[in-house]
C-alpha cells in the first residue's frame, strides 16, 4: 500500500482522512511521525491539560448469564464468588467516593439473569436521594440490551424510565470490537454491533451522553480496529453524543482467552491513530489501568488528553491479575512530570477547580 501523497498535509490542516488512510496510518505510518500529528491535533483542541475524575467503580453484581471468552469477572449465580451489593454495601462504596473528593459512580454489573426493571430503578432513585451531588455513569450498552430484552421493553421505555430514576450518562463498555464475527467467537449471547450502536444512539436521543470504548489486541485485524472506529465516528456525526473514546487492550491474565498481551507499541500507534481519524472526539482516553503509569506518561504525547478516573476498586480488569494502580497525587505528578496541566473533571469532561 502505498500513502497518499496529500494525506500528511489533510492531517496537519486536521482534515477528516479515509478508512483506508487510516489502515495507511496503521500499515505504513512510523510511530513518531502518528505522535507527532496525533499530538499537534491534540494539542489544538484541548492545549496543555490532560484531566482526570475522582471516581469509584461499583459493581452492583458480579453475577453474569454470559461466558465472554476474555471475561475473569462472571459468576454463576449462587456461586461462592458470586455478589450482589446491597443499598448499605452501595452506600459505604460511596460515603468512601465522597470522602476522597470523588463525583462519579461507574456502576456495572454483569447480565444477570433475575433482577428486572424495578430493581434498577430502585437503586437509582436510592443512590440519587440520598447522594444527590453524585454523578451515576452507569450501565454499558450490553447490559441495557439485556435488562430490555429481559423486561420486554424497547431501549428508548427502558432508557427513559431509568433517566427519570437517576440516570446521568452510560459508559460505553461491551463494544469490544464491534464487528459480529468477532463478538459471536468472544463474546456469544451479548448484544450486537448493531445493537450496541442502537442503544447509544437512543440513549443520546434522549439526552444521556456516554463514552465509547474499544478492546483491542486479540483476535481483530487492523481493519476491524478502523471499522469499529469508523462506526463510532459515524454516530457521532448524528448525535454528538460521545463525550469521549476509550480505547484499551485486550489484558490476558487470567482470563479464558490465551493471547498474547499487546505492547506498548501497538497500543500507542492505535492511541495516536484514533486521535487522527476521530475527528469528531474532543477526548481520548488513556488506559494507565491496562498500560501502566509509565506508559500512560508517554501517551500523553500519542494524542491522549484524559487519564480517565483513579477507579477506586476497579474489578473487572483487576479480575485478570493486572495489579496496576494509581492515586490522584501520581497522576498530578506524572501529568505535570511530562510538562502538562493536570485538571480534575466531571463525567462530562468539564473542569473543576479553578
Ligand atoms: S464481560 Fe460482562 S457480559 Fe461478558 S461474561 Fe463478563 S460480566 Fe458477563
Amino acid at each position: 500500500m502505498t500513502i497518499p501523497s496529500n494525506l500528511s498535509h489533510k492531517i496537519e490542516a486536521g482534515e477528516r482522512i479515509s478508512s483506508e488512510e487510516a489502515l495507511a496510518l496503521f500499515k505504513e505510518v512510523d510511530l513518531m511521525t502518528l505522535g507527532q500529528w496525533a499530538n499537534q491535533l491534540n494539542q489544538r483542541k484541548n492545549q496543555d491539560v490532560i484531566s482526570y475524575v475522582v471516581d469509584r467503580n461499583i459493581n452492583y453484581t458480579n453475577v453474569c448469564v454470559l461466558r465472554c471468552k476474555f471475561c475473569a469477572f462472571r459468576a454463576d449465580k449462587g456461586a461462592t464468588n458470586s455478589w450482589e451489593h446491597t443499598h448499605a454495601e452501595i452506600d459505604e462504596k460511596i460515603e468512601e467516593l465522597l470522602k476522597a473528593g470523588g463525583t462519579q459512580i461507574l456502576m456495572q454489573g454483569g447480565h444477570h439473569p433475575d433482577f428486572k426493571l424495578d430493581y434498577y430503578l430502585n437503586l437509582l432513585s436510592h443512590i440519587k436521594a440520598k447522594y444527590p451531588q453524585v454523578t451515576i455513569h452507569a450501565f454499558s450498552p450490553p447490559e441495557l440490551h439485556h435488562i430490555a430484552r429481559l423486561c420486554k421493553l424497547s431501549y428508548q421505555q427502558l432508557l427513559s424510565e431509568l433517566k427519570k430514576a437517576g440516570l446521568d450518562s452510560i459508559p460505553g463498555g461491551g463494544a469490544e470490537i464491534l464487528n459480529d464475527k468477532i463478538r459471536r467467537e468472544l463474546s456469544a449471547g451479548k448484544c450486537s454491533a448493531a445493537q450496541w450502536l442502537e442503544v447509544c444512539e437512543t440513549a443520546h436521543q434522549l439526552g444521556i451522553q456516554g463514552s465509547a470504548t474499544m478492546m483491542f489486541g486479540h483476535i481483530e485485524t487492523l481493519e476491524d480496529r478502523i471499522q469499529h472506529m469508523n462506526l463510532l465516528r459515524t454516530l457521532q456525526d448524528r448525535t454528538q453524543g460521545f463525550f469521549a473514546f476509550i480505547p484499551w487492550t485486550f489484558v490476558p491474565g487470567n482470563s479464558p482467552l490465551n493471547l498474547a498481551s499487546v505492547g506498548g507499541h501497538d497500543y500507542l500507534k492505535t492511541l495516536a491513530v484514533s486521535r487522527i481519524f476521530m475527528d469528531n472526539f474532543k477526548n481520548i482516553q488513556i488506559s494507565w489501568l491496562t498500560q501502566g503509569i509509565k506508559l500512560a506518561q508517554v501517551a500523553i504525547y500519542f494524542g491522549g488528553n484524559d487519564m480517565g478516573s483513579t477507579l477506586l476498586e476497579e474489578n473487572v480488569v483487576r479480575s485478570t491479575g493486572v495489579g496496576n494502580k494509581t492515586t490522584v497525587d501520581e497522576l498530578c505528578r506524572v501529568i505535570t512530570q511530562a510538562g502538562k496541566i493536570p485538571r480534575q473533571r466531571n463525567t462530562f469532561y468539564q473542569y473543576l477547580h479553578n
